[in-house]
């Protein structure tokens, strides 16, 4: 019998992540979990069966490899419960048919991932929710926003692509005296960096695809909720039949058991970066939070505990009429930035952004707006490549 006297909970994030979700006796010694791939599960009898009376009863509301999973993010999100679901879109969308209804108001932070505004003001705006976008900056202040009627307000921080940061605790606690549900979308910072649940929010979602993942060939996200808001959650998820596949599952875990290692080496790779693009002449603005010069670094500062790889610049251009041709020009230029959606994976980024679709955090007016995704590649590497795009940028 092996020594039992440290715990998993005290230990630090890196050992965690080493040993959270599986415990390998239970699968005779196997370090990782078998990955269950299954439909049908059988019962004993009939009386098992009418009175559900085992752990496991069909495919969709869990296996053990699923469980695994669950329970490492549960951990790291100090969760009740975790949902799986098929995209980090879709953790999106499931909470917000779990918790809202016809006739109900939701304040989305207009600083949001693009594609759940979409969500917003199509689908869920015809089954008769109405939809409000909020200024990231706003804190408690968002009470004055808050009507009889609204019962989520969703968060995002950084913003998307601009990299807002919102004051989360504020806003949870303005939220909850209203009795609204507050959610957050937490996938730049992971729960290693930002633990949404401890600053109040009750419903924390991940895109699973970035960082966990990390090497961009799985589509997953989850959804961790606080002990008050898990029942609704799992109830969504069990009627809308949206589950997690039991590979994209099992590779997910195995993830996370690199994440820390590989976001440190993120961080320290995208800050060095970031430093250097706020010296060079073509650059107007750097947008990224762990910067002093960024207006949200206060906030940053004092909630955050990391930084990941994902930041923006804003290119210097002579008038709105030059910004594509500008930002086309860098981009083609660049040979070890790939040009792509997403990010969290092991390869460095990058994409000329579209911020048409804001209300109220407008584009900036200096130039076009590049995110970098900074892989595991070297720093110089990168480096060199970005003059190069500098070069072709300034020849427009
Ligand atoms: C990528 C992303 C998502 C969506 O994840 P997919 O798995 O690509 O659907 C959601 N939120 C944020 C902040 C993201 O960056």
């Amino acid at each position: 019998m092996k020594n039992k006297q440290l715990s998993l909970n005290q230990a630090g994030d890196n050992t965690r992540l080493a040993h959270l979700g599986h415990d390998p006796m239970s699968f005779h010694g196997f370090v990782n979990p078998p990955v269950v791939h299954g439909s049908t599960v059988l019962f004993p009898d009939c009386k098992t069966m009418e009175t559900r009376g085992q752990k496991y009863t069909y495919g969709t509301r869990g296996t053990p490899t699923t469980d695994a999973l669950c329970e490492a993010l549960n951990a790291l999100e100090g969760a009740a419960g975790t949902i799986l679901v098929p995209s980090g879109l879709a953790a999106i969308t499931v909470p917000f048919l779990a918790y809202l209804s016809a006739g109900d108001h939701a304040l989305i932070v207009d600083s949001v991932y693009s594609p759940c505004r979409h969500f917003c003001d199509t689908m869920l705006t015809r089954l008769g929710v109405e939809v409000e976008y909020y200024d990231p900056s706003l804190g408690a202040s968002i009470e004055t926003l808050i009507r009889p009627n609204t019962r989520l307000v969703h968060t995002e921080a950084p913003g998307s692509n601009t990299m807002e940061m919102q004051d989360i605790r504020a806003i949870a606690e303005a939220a909850h005296r209203h009795d609204c549900v507050v959610t957050m979308d937490n996938t730049w910072a992971t729960p290693l960096f930002f633990r949404p649940l401890d600053f109040g929010v009750d419903v924390s979602i991940h895109a699973t695809t970035k960082y966990p993942s990390g090497h961009s060939d799985i589509i997953m996200g989850s959804v961790s909720a606080n002990a008050k808001h898990w029942p609704k959650l799992h109830e969504a998820q069990i009627t809308l039949g949206t589950c997690g596949a039991p590979d994209d599952s099992y590779q997910i875990l195995r993830g996370l058991r690199t994440m820390g290692v590989r976001l440190a080496h993120h961080q320290k790779s995208a800050l060095e970066i970031a430093r250097w693009l706020e010296g060079r002449e073509e650059v107007a603005r750097v947008l990224h939070p762990a910067l002093e010069s960024f207006p949200g670094h206060a906030i940053w500062k004092r909630d955050f505990k990391g930084a990941s790889g994902v930041f923006s610049f804003v290119l210097k251009a002579q008038s709105e009429a030059h910004f594509k041709a500008k930002a086309h020009a860098f981009l083609d230029a660049l040979f070890f930035f790939g040009l792509g959606y997403s990010w969290g994976g092991y390869e460095s980024l990058a994409v000329h952004v579209n911020l048409n679709d804001r209300t109220i955090c407008k584009a900036p007016t200096e130039g076009p707006v590049i995110r970098l995704q900074i892989g595991l590649e070297d720093v110089a590497d990168l480096k060199k490549d970005l003059e190069i795009g500098f070069a072709a940028a300034r020849a427009v």
